[in-house]
This record gives structure tokens, sequence and C-alpha cells, in this order.
């Protein structure tokens, strides 16, 4: 029994080493994929309720590797978060998506997910500066998606970089809403133009989720902030958030993430709803 025991330990051990040496291939591998031009931006519409238009595209960081294929964000942007690689990816991002934007026709946005670290990084207002000085994309053009996680500590540094964003004219967006702790608190404390709800809340079924999709759609009414239903799959849901007076609408319904090449031609073609 004792042989056993050990034998399953050294297992385990074995396990935990393969994770790590896998994980520190990754970082490798994520090190030199800026430089090996791995990476590509998917762009998601998003269209405002009341006109049926497509007001701006949410960049979607993607991550081409010749073996390991498409590597989903989520599978190695926490990695970039702790790694702190995402401050150079972020910046990449920013650049791309801002000079991306700038052949948008009329005052279509680009909105970019900036992430805990990054923003409280002191680069990320002169990043911001310099992405829409070099791409000529009026900073009005530009909105920042930023979740709960980059507001929970070190309050007075990250409300001056807000207000400064702000002051250059950038929006604000609250991404994720619900997800997190959701301090209501947030909401009055920092600069948001906009509250996006996450998709849970849209896709859910059941009274809970109706109950809270209500009660952030009359808060954007009352506290004067747009609201993005995320993740809206069905006319049903579609028209849930109608109901509701939510502002915008995002999800495969309306647009599922797109190449840059593909944007011209489906804003000519893809606007029937
Ligand atoms: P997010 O910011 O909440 O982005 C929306 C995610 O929902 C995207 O996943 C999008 O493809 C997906 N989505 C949109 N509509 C629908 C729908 O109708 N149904 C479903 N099932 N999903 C929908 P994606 O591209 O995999 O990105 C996942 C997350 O990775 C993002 O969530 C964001 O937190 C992060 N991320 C992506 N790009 C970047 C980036 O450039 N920088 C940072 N810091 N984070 C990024
Ligand atoms: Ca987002
Ligand atoms: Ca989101
Ligand atoms: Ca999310």
């Amino acid at each position: 029994a004792k042989r056993a025991g050990r034998a399953r330990f050294r297992c385990f051990e074995f396990g935990m080493d393969a994770n790590l040496r896998e994980r520190r291939e990754l970082e490798i591998d994520l090190r030199r994929a800026l430089a090996l031009k791995q990476f590509e931006l998917h762009y998601q519409p998003f269209l405002d309720l009341k006109s049926n238009r497509v007001i701006g595209f949410e960049a979607l960081l993607r991550w081409h590797h010749p073996r390991r294929g498409n590597v989903p964000p989520l599978d190695f942007i926490p990695l970039a978060e702790e790694t702190g690689l995402i401050v150079t990816i972020g910046e990449w991002v920013l650049r791309s998506a801002c000079e991306a934007a700038a052949n948008w026709p009329g005052d279509m946005v680009a909105a970019v997910n900036v992430s805990p670290l990054q923003f409280k990084s002191d680069t990320l207002l002169e990043t911001v500066s310099s992405a829409l000085e070099r791409s000529g994309l009026p900073a009005s053009r530009l909105e920042v998606e930023i979740t709960e996680g980059a507001l929970l500590d070190d309050t007075e540094n990250v409300l001056a970089t807000l207000h400064a964003l702000r002051d250059l004219g950038v929006h604000i967006s609250m991404d994720d809403f619900g997800t997190g702790y959701s301090s209501l608190a947030y909401l009055q404390k920092f600069p948001f133009s906009k509250i996006k709800l996450d998709r849970s809340f849209v896709a859910g079924t059941g009274a809970d989720c109706d109950a809270i999709l209500k009660a952030v759609a009359g808060l954007g009414t009352s506290l004067g902030m747009a609201i993005t239903a995320e993740g809206v799959e069905t006319d049903e849901q579609l028209n849930r958030i109608r109901e509701e007076r939510c502002t915008y609408v995002q999800g495969y319904l309306t647009g599922r993430p797109m190449t840059v090449d593909r944007i011209a031609r489906f804003l000519e073609n893809g606007q029937q709803r």
C-alpha cells in the first residue's frame, strides 16, 4: 500500500512538472508571438438599437500559432497578464486597432480591451495618445473597455488615468458588468459612458436574468450611461433587450468577429437588421 501511495505521489509530481513545463513553453511562444507576427485582430460589430446601424467594432485578439493552431484569448491572456507581456501586446493592439479604424467610414468607433495590468502601467496614457496621433484617428472614435479588476485597488491612480483618458476625448466602457464584484459605487465614481452587460445575463433564461437585465437597463437610464447587451444570439434575446431599451447590441446574431478586410463589405451588405 505504501509503495502504491508513493508511486501515485510521484505520478502527481510528474504531472505538475508537465504542467509547469507546458506553461513555460507557452510563455516562450507568447514572448515571440509579436515579433513573428502571429497576432491578428478580429473585429465584431456593435449596433445602435434605435437606428439598427453599426456604430463600431470591438477589436478581439487572435493568436495563430504554427503548431498550436488558433489559441483562444482566454488560454493566453491570463498568462500574458501574469508575465507582464500584456503591456507590449496591448500596445500593439491599440496601435493596430486605431490604424484600422482610421480607414472606417463616418464616425465608426474602435473599442479596445485594456487589461488591468496595462491599465495600472504608467505608459497607458502615452500609448493611447501616440496610437491616436500616428493613426490620425480622432480620440472620440476610440473606446477603451475595462473590467472591474482594474478598479479594485490603487483607486487614486486609476481615477486619474480614467479622467486623463476622458480629457483626451476617449470613451470608457465598463466591460463584463455583473460578473465581478460589480460594486454600484464604481458606476458613480468612475467616468464611464457605457456599461456592457455580460453575455451570461443576456443569454440566460429565467426570472433572475430577466430581473438583472431590467435593473441594469434602468440603471443606465437613470445614470445617463449607454447599455450594451453582449452575446445576443437569438431573435428572442434581441426582442427582450429592445423591450428593456438597451442602447446597443453586440453578438453573433448581429455579426460575428471578422477579419479587417471583411469590414467594408459587411458594412455595405450586412446591415439587414
Ligand atoms: P470580451 O471582452 O467580453 O469579448 C467578447 C467575447 O465574447 C469575445 O470572445 C467574442 O468573440 C465573444 N462573443 C461575442 N458575441 C458572442 C455571442 O453571441 N455568443 C458567444 N457565445 N460569444 C460571443 P473572444 O474573442 O474569445 O475573447 C474573450 C475575451 O478575451 C474577451 O472577452 C476579453 O476579455 C479578452 N480579450 C480579447 N481580446 C483582447 C485584447 O486585445 N486585450 C485584452 N486585454 N483582452 C482581450
Ligand atoms: Ca470587451
Ligand atoms: Ca464583455
Ligand atoms: Ca468576457
